[in-house]
């Protein structure tokens, strides 16, 4: 199943190149009281409203998906955590590269674990990124994003995929410097989930997906997530044995290499193997 947010937060089943309005379903989620838990409630609830999404679908005339504003399917991650450094040859590049590594000795996720971007930061393909610190260079970061079924703590690699509820798009768009990564990561704008979710049934193995960003017609970064440092279970028994994962968490996998920068103006187009593709503006804060 492709579920999307679209508009003024509807709810949109992808089939094909065609949206289906499934918001009607929404009205079959249980309601919430302050405080309301951690987490995405559509998430939290989806397997027992995928009855209703598809019956709202079918009732209703699709239009094209690409006449729609997208935004981030998960309304409301409990977090997002995002994956330093977990592509060999994207460490290479890093230590080559003295306007990323700013002097500094670049190693792996190993050294480095994981690190947070701000909830506030994240937006769909259809909102755009907008640059600040145009002083600065800005780069793009494609990646595989994984966004959490159940939750739980201290999941087991063994049985990590079974926490999972579906596939996106990530852009983890970062502004180079010496800040910390949860801040140069963490600007409005610089988490782009997208163009909608695919449900994990429908993914053969996320462990060997092609993926893609080309900014303008220039392919920037090509790899396949085969070539992952720590691999999809990995990365969630290694968050969970620090936090607790709650339904609608976005993990962003980490980017190969290619990273590079953008301005405003520019035009990102993303793919991932069965997930999809997105194109994403680029224009200035202010
Ligand atoms: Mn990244």
């Amino acid at each position: 199943m492709r579920l999307c947010r679209y508009n003024d937060d509807e709810l949109g089943l992808v089939l094909g190149d065609q949206l289906f309005d499934a918001t009607a379903a929404l009205e079959s989620l249980p309601p919430l009281t302050w405080p309301i838990p951690h987490g995405d409630h559509l998430i939290a609830n989806l397997d027992a409203l995928r009855p209703a999404i598809e019956h709202a679908a079918g009732d209703s005339h699709p239009v094209p998906v690409g006449s729609v504003v997208l935004k981030s399917p998960v309304a409301n991650p409990s977090k997002i955590i995002g994956a330093p450094v977990n592509y060999h040859k994207h460490m290479e590049e890093a230590r080559a590269d003295a306007e990323i590594n700013l002097g500094r000795d670049i190693k792996t996720i190993d050294t480095y674990g994981l690190f947070m971007k701000a909830n506030s930061s994240l937006v769909g393909p259809g909102e755009g990124v907008a640059l600040r610190f145009d002083d600065r260079r800005n780069d793009h970061e494609v990646e595989l994003a994984v966004i959490i079924g159940e939750g739980g703590s201290d999941i087991a690699e063994a049985d990590a995929m079974g926490h999972i509820c579906a596939y996106s798009i990530g852009l983890d768009m970062t502004v180079r410097g010496t800040e910390d990564r949860s801040l140069r990561k963490g600007i409005d704008t610089y988490s782009v989930l997208g163009p909608w979710l695919v449900t994990a049934d429908e993914i053969d193995d996320p462990g060997h997906l092609d993926f893609e960003i080309r900014v303008n017609d220039e392919v920037r970064q090509k790899s396949n997530t085969e070539h992952l440092i720590f691999d999809i279970p990995r990365l969630i028994a290694y968050a969970s044995s620090f936090m607790t994962l709650y339904p609608g968490d976005v993990i962003m996998t980490g980017t190969p290499e290619g990273v590079g920068p953008v301005v405003p103006g520019d035009t990102m187009h993303a793919w991932i193997d069965q997930v999809g593709e997105m194109s994403v503006p680029v224009r200035a804060h202010k």
